[in-house]
């Protein structure tokens, strides 16, 4: 199969995933409100801000999930534009397709199963490409990125908005604490689920810092790499240009 070459952790990484979203599905945009105290619409609008989306333009929101960005994009790049919601998990496009239609955004939208690690278009297909706390999900970053830059037009731009390193000791230590002894409670208070916020905790602290993500852009060929500290680095939205 295509499988074939990768090795068992890889494999258990991808279906440990595919279970953690099947199962938060339902829950999922109670729960990012819950656990983020609401901050994860600050990160989102910082990022369409960031985004330079316009009329008329081609976005795909990778591992878009349930559809908060592409919600956004939708209404700005209007009729003429297109916005594709790619997400590996057919559970989580459910409940994005279910939630834009139930907002009204209809027509200029598709919802596409795919792998961010082998995108399904062809070179140079989109000006903006998102990618929102789905990129430590991937189970070969690298691969992912270079596919998500094969298929950017020249000009245009990726950003990356995920869970990153804060820059201050005692930050860190009260949002180690949080997320691996807050963060499984209210898993299992709320979605009866620890093991998945369990999962959520072990891949913040896994993904790569600030600049280590910003050198893996620039390994896959993005240029003008910058990065933007949010919330004091707990987040960090990372951009780059294909020219
Ligand atoms: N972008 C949305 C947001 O910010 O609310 C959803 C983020 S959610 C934490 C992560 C999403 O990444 C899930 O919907 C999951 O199915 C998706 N995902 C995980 N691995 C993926 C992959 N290899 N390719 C595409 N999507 C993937």
């Amino acid at each position: 199969t295509h499988f074939g070459y990768k090795t068992v952790a890889e494999n258990d990484k991808a279906s440990m995933v595919a279970d953690v979203f099947h199962s938060v599905a339902a829950k999922y945009d109670v729960m990012n409100d819950l656990m983020s105290f609401g901050v994860h619409r600050l990160w989102k609008r910082q990022t369409i801000a960031s985004s330079g989306v316009r009329k008329g333009h081609h976005v795909l929101d990778l591992a878009g999930g349930t559809g908060d960005l592409t919600a956004k994009f939708s209404q700005l790049v209007g009729d003429t534009g297109q916005v594709v919601l790619g997400d590996i998990n057919s559970s989580m496009l459910k409940v994005g397709r279910e939630k834009l239609h139930n907002l009204g955004l209809v027509g200029n939208i598709d919802y596409v199963q795919m792998n961010a690690e082998m995108l399904p278009f062809p070179d140079n297909s989109f000006d903006v490409i998102t990618i929102a706390f789905g990129l430590r999900n991937v189970t070969d970053k690298d691969k992912a990125l270079r596919s998500m830059y094969r298929i950017l037009k020249p000009g245009g731009r990726l950003l990356v908005l995920e869970f990153s390193k804060p820059e201050h000791e005692i930050l860190s230590k009260a949002y180690d604490f949080y997320s691996f002894n807050l963060l499984p409670t209210m898993g299992k208070v709320v979605a009866n689920d620890s093991e998945s916020y369990q999962y959520l905790a072990e891949s913040i602290r896994m993904h790569p810092d600030q600049e280590t993500l910003k050198a893996m852009m620039e390994e896959a060929g993005f240029e003008q790499t910058t990065y933007q500290n949010l919330t004091g680095g707990i987040v960090a939205l990372h951009r780059g240009f294909k020219y």
